[in-house]
């Protein structure tokens, strides 16, 4: 089955409104100029919530082919959670991705599979598809347990989705230690994981789901080793930080092809 690749730019906690507006302005015209195929490759931007509102604007008034996302979902439908942001609000602000379980909300907010899991849910009701993070630490992958460790982090991620669902989800796989290191895993490193993930889905929920499923490798991508990444059989696209934040080296990372 083709998947299309989909290649998502997670800001972080970085960039005001308006530096938000420009970057995405600027990605726009680098895309344009270097006549990016749409139907190719799909193009996200997933910006702070404060600079969501902007991104709106932006992509519905110049009819922008980029998609836009959130970092994160309440797992409560609304009411007295202060400080919390709903699917709700997130579908209403024209998001089409959620990402779930990011390896540094798992860490720092000590998120477990069984919240990522409700907040999956969150943003497939809420009409938004989840973006769900899986990946090991560097203590995991020197002992060599990376493969059964992410593997159960999919299997409690993914728990409860329909067949029918885990084939439109998105599951990033991102060896903590290659996140804002430098340290890219090999394409290999990023298939053998890649690869484990789609053959679990596919155990777990049956052809289908596995097909349909895009698997993304997280960690340290660049314009000048995406492309050996991207060659990879298991591999649907890639999720970006740093150099998503640098209108050349995303675009470059876009424009793999
Ligand atoms: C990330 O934050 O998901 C990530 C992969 O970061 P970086 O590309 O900076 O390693």
């Amino acid at each position: 089955m083709a998947r299309t690749p989909l290649m998502a730019g997670n800001w972080k906690a970085n960039l005001n409104h308006q530096e938000a507006v420009v970057l995405v302005q600027k990605l726009a015209w680098t895309l344009a100029d270097k006549r990016h195929d749409y139907g190719k490759v799909e193009v996200v931007v997933v910006p702070p919530f404060t600079d969501l509102r902007s991104v709106q604007t932006l992509v519905d008034g110049d009819r922008l082919s980029i998609r836009y996302g959130a970092q994160d979902v309440s797992v409560h439908d609304g009411g007295a959670y202060t400080g919390e942001i709903t699917a709700g609000m997130l579908s209403k602000l024209g998001c089409s991705y959620v990402v779930v379980g990011h390896s540094e909300r798992r860490m720092y907010h000590n998120e477990s599979d069984e919240l990522v899991n409700a907040k999956a849910h969150q943003a497939l009701h809420g009409g938004m598809t989840p973006i769900v993070c899986v990946g090991e630490g560097l203590d995991t992958r020197q002992a060599g347990e990376h493969v059964p460790f992410t593997l159960s982090q999919v299997d409690g991620s993914l728990d409860g989705f329909t067949a029918e669902q885990v084939a439109g989800l998105v599951v990033a796989y991102e060896p903590v230690w290659a996140i804002g290191t430098g340290e890219v895993a090999t394409p290999d490193d990023a298939q053998e994981v890649c690869s484990a993930i789609r053959e679990r889905v596919r155990e777990v929920h049956g052809d289908g789901a596995a097909d349909g499923l895009r698997i993304l490798y997280g960690g340290s991508v660049k314009a000048a080793n995406v492309g050996g990444i991207m060659e990879k059989a298991d591999v649907d696209g890639c999720l970006v930080g740093g150099a998503s934040l640098q209108v050349d080296e995303f675009g470059g990372i876009c424009r793999y092809y």
